[in-house]
C-alpha cells in the first residue's frame, strides 16, 4: 500500500485501541504500528482491528517494534502505568518517568521529525517530560491535554440548550485534571453569549454553571466507577487532532503545549496544523478566570520541581 501517513501508538491498552479504531474508522491514516511492552497485547489488538478491513477505509495496521514506527508523522504515546493502592501521585510520575526514558530516545532515533502527541497521565507533565528527553522543537511535542474536556463541555451544554455540541463554542483550559475549568466569559452558543441564551430559556446561570464544572471535572471518575477506564470518548479526541494534524486544518483545539515563560505545560485553545502547534490563541480572561489558570498553572509546576529528569 502507498505510504502517505504513517501513525505509530505505543502503548496498545484501551486508549490506545480506541485510537486505532477511530483512525482507522475515519481512514486518515495509510499505516498504524501499535507496540506494547506486552507484544502479544499489540498483536492481538492489531489484528481484530484489522479483520475489520472489508467495512473500512484502508488501513495497514500491524503490530511492531520501534524500528518498525521509523519515519511516522506522528507518534501516538499512551503507554504507561497507572496507580497502585497506596502509591501517591510522584510515585506514579516516578514509574512513568522511567518508562518515558527508555521509549523516548528510540522513538526520536527512527522518527526524528515526527509529531509527538501524548495522552497517557498526568498528562501535562508527561508532555512536558517528552518535550525535555526527545530535544524535539515545543511545535512538535503536544499533549491531548483537555481536549476531551472541552468536548465534555459542550456534551453537558448542549443536552441542556437542545443543540447540537459543535454548535457550542467554549473551552476547559489549565490542566488536564482537578484545576481544570471552563473558560465562561468568552463561551458563546450559536451567536449568543451564555448569559443571553440562559434569559431566552429562563434558566438560572450560576447553578448552571456550577453543575456543568463539576459534571465535566467529575466525567472520568463517573465512567472509572463504572467500567474501570475511560477510553473511546479520548480515542475519538485524540484522532481529531490526528486529522487536524494531517489535514493541516489550522482548528482552535485545546491540546497541551509548552510555556516557555513559565517553563510548563497546559492547556489553551491552540491552532493545530500540519506542525503541530501552530499558536496559542487565548482570549481575555476575567479576573476570576487569570486566577484559575495561575492556580493550575503553580501545580503543575510544583510537581515539575519534584521530578528528577
Ligand atoms: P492500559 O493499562 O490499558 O494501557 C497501557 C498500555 O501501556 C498497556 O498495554 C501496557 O502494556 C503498555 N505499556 C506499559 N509500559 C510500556 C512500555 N514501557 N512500552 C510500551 N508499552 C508499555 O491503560 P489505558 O486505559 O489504555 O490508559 C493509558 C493511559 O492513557 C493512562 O495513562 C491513562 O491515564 C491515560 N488516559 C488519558 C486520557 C486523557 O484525556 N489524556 C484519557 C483516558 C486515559
Amino acid at each position: 500500500m502507498k505510504r502517505t501517513n504513517k501513525i505509530s501508538i505505543i502503548g496498545a491498552g484501551f486508549v490506545g485501541s480506541a485510537t486505532t479504531l477511530a483512525i482507522t474508522e475515519a481512514g486518515i491514516a495509510s499505516h498504524i504500528v501499535l507496540v506494547d511492552i506486552n507484544k502479544d497485547k499489540a498483536k492481538g489488538e492489531a489484528l481484530d482491528i484489522a479483520h475489520g478491513a472489508a467495512f473500512l477505509k484502508s488501513t495497514e495496521i500491524i503490530a511492531g517494534d520501534y524500528k518498525d514506527t521509523a519515519e511516522s508523522d506522528i507518534i501516538i504515546i499512551t503507554a504507561g502505568v497507572g496507580p497502585k493502592k497506596g502509591e501517591t501521585r510522584l510515585d506514579i510520575i516516578n514509574k512513568n518517568l522511567s518508562i518515558f526514558k527508555q521509549m523516548i530516545p528510540q522513538i526520536v532515533r527512527y522518527s526524528p521529525n515526527a509529531i509527538l502527541l501524548i495522552v497517557s497521565n498526568p498528562v501535562d507533565i508527561l508532555t512536558y517530560i517528552t518535550y525535555k528527553l526527545s530535544g524535539f522543537p515545543a511545535n512538535r511535542v503536544i499533549g491531548s491535554g483537555t481536549v476531551l474536556d472541552t468536548s465534555r463541555l459542550q456534551y453537558n451544554l448542549a443536552k441542556i440548550f437542545d443543540v447540537d455540541p459543535r454548535s457550542i463554542h467554549g473551552y476547559i483550559i489549565g490542566e488536564h485534571g482537578d484545576s481544570e475549568f471552563p473558560v465562561w466569559s468568552s463561551l458563546s452558543i450559536g451567536p449568543l453569549s451564555i448569559e443571553e441564551y440562559c434569559k431566552l430559556e429562563n434558566l438560572e446561570l450560576d447553578e448552571l454553571k456550577s453543575t456543568v464544572t463539576h459534571s465535566v471535572k467529575n466525567s472520568a471518575y463517573e465512567i472509572i466507577k463504572t467500567k474501570g477506564y475511560t477510553n473511546y470518548a479520548i480515542g475519538l479526541a485524540v484522532c481529531r487532532i490526528v486529522e487536524a494534524i494531517l489535514r493541516d486544518e489550522n482548528s482552535i483545539l485545546t491540546i497541551s503545549t509548552y510555556n516557555p515563560i513559565d517553563d510548563v505545560y497546559y492547556s489553551v485553545p491552540n491552532i493545530v496544523g500540519r506542525n503541530g502547534q501552530v499558536m496559542k490563541i487565548c482570549p481575555k480572561f476575567d479576573e476570576e478566570e487569570q486566577s484559575k489558570l495561575n492556580n493550575s498553572k503553580k501545580i503543575l509546576k510544583d510537581i515539575i520541581s519534584d521530578i528528577n529528569l
